[in-house]
């Protein structure tokens, strides 16, 4: 059962059927946005997934001239950058993710603290998690 998979896989599934999930461990009330088995802080195994509000704020992010291939194949390179953010989501725990519908071209239009909302984007086969500026 995909359900019981606390992976990456298993979340690759969710973010396929338009799902920001999340890990909860009630033993310690840990919340994590990257799936991994057994709770990093408790070592409990007893773990739940949880629907994220998909709401957040960019803390930090990157701009990113030479992609790995496959966004090389989306367009991206030299003269498309992309970027990068690490968003802290509303429910607290952070996440590194493209972010969508800012100009990378010109990095001082994005700032920290911006308040972001999850997207997913279709590439081929794959279904990749991006956040996009509110309002
Ligand atoms: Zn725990």
């Amino acid at each position: 059962m995909a359900e019981q998979d606390f992976t990456r896989a298993a979340l690759e599934e969710h973010l396929a059927a338009g799902r920001l999930m999340g890990v909860r461990c009630p033993s310690c009330q840990g919340l994590s946005a990257v799936p991994r088995a057994p709770c990093p802080a408790c070592r409990g195994t007893d773990l739940q997934w949880v629907e994220l509000s998909g709401r957040g704020t960019v803390v930090g992010f990157t701009v990113v001239h030479v992609p790995p291939t496959p966004l090389c194949a989306a367009g991206y390179g030299r003269d498309n950058p992309y970027a990068a953010a690490v968003v802290r989501l509303a429910e607290g725990p952070w996440i590194t993710a493209r972010l969508v519908g800012v100009d990378a071209s010109r990095p001082e239009t994005i700032r920290v603290g911006m308040p972001v909302r999850v997207e997913f984007l279709r590439e081929g086969t794959r279904t990749v998690l991006a956040f996009r500026p509110e309002g």
